[in-house]
C-alpha cells in the first residue's frame, strides 16, 4: 500500500511508450492504491508534471531518455525509478549514476516494482517534499485535499495558483526562478511570457495575507519565507 494510504493517492508518472506495459502498469498501480498518470513521450511526461512519483522508460520516441531524466530532476523533487530494457551491468550503474533512486529491467514482476516504489517512498519519509501535509509557518499546504490553509482557515486558490504556492513551499527560503515555476506549473514545452507568473502571485499573495511571505527576488524569482 502506498505511504499515504487509500485516501490520498500518490500521483505516479508513468514515462512509457510501450502501449502493452504502460497498461499493465496502470491497471496494477491502480490496483495498489496509487493514482497513475501515463504518458507515452518525453514532451507529455514534462507537462504532466507535478506529480509524487515518476517511472521512466529510457528509450521514448522523441528525447533521450538520460536527457528527460535530468530535466525531470530540474523541475520535479519527485523520487524517480528508471524502468527500461537496457539491462546490462552498465547500463544500471549509469542509471543510478543519474540520480535515480532506483533502476528496474525489464521484464520485471509489477509486485516487484510496487515493493520498490513503497521502499523509496518509505526512505523519503517525512523529508519527502510530496508529503500530504507540509506547514511554512502559518501556511500549511493539504497536497491530499487540494486546499491551502492559512492559521488554520482555508484559502480559495485556482489551481494554478495552489500549483505555485505547493511549488514554493516544497523549499522554503530558496529563490525559485520564474522558469522553474512556469516548467513545474505550466509544463516545460509552454512558451510565453513570465509576466503571467506575476499577475498569479500577485493575486496569491493577496489571498495570503501577511502571514504568508512570497517575495519578489529581482530579475531571478520568488521565495517563500515565513515573516514571523
Ligand atoms: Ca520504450
Amino acid at each position: 500500500m502506498p505511504a499515504s494510504g487509500q485516501n490520498c493517492p500518490v500521483r505516479v508518472l508513468v514515462v512509457e511508450d510501450d502501449r502493452a506495459i504502460a497498461t499493465a502498469l496502470h491497471r496494477a498501480l491502480e490496483r495498489e492504491g496509487y493514482s497513475p498518470v501515463t504518458v507515452g513521450t518525453a514532451a507529455d511526461a514534462l507537462n504532466a508534471l507535478p506529480v509524487d512519483f515518476i517511472l521512466l522508460d529510457l528509450g521514448l520516441p522523441d528525447r533521450d531518455g538520460a536527457e528527460l531524466f535530468s530535466r525531470l530532476r530540474e523541475v520535479s523533487s519527485a523520487p524517480v525509478i528508471i524502468v527500461t530494457a537496457r539491462g546490462t551491468e552498465e547500463d544500471r550503474v549509469a542509471g543510478l549514476n543519474l540520480g535515480a533512486d532506483d533502476y528496474v529491467v525489464k521484464p520485471f514482476g509489477v509486485r516487484e516494482l510496487v515493493a520498490r516504489m513503497n521502499a523509496v517512498l518509505r526512505r523519503a519519509g517525512g523529508r519527502d517534499p510530496g508529503a500530504a501535509e507540509q506547514r511554512v509557518g502559518a501556511l500549511e499546504i493539504d497536497r491530499r485535499a487540494h486546499v491551502v490553509r492559512v492559521d488554520g482557515t482555508e484559502v480559495t486558490c485556482t489551481p494554478k495558483e495552489f500549483d505555485i504556492v505547493e511549488f514554493l513551499a516544497r523549499d522554503p527560503g530558496s529563490v525559485i526562478t520564474r522558469q522553474e515555476l512556469l516548467d513545474a506549473v505550466w509544463g516545460a514545452n509552454w512558451y510565453g511570457s513570465t509576466k503571467m507568473i506575476d499577475v498569479h502571485v500577485a493575486a496569491l499573495r493577496k489571498k495570503l495575507g501577511d502571514a504568508v511571505a512570497i517575495e519578489t527576488v529581482r530579475g531571478v524569482g520568488f521565495r517563500l519565507v515565513d515573516p514571523r
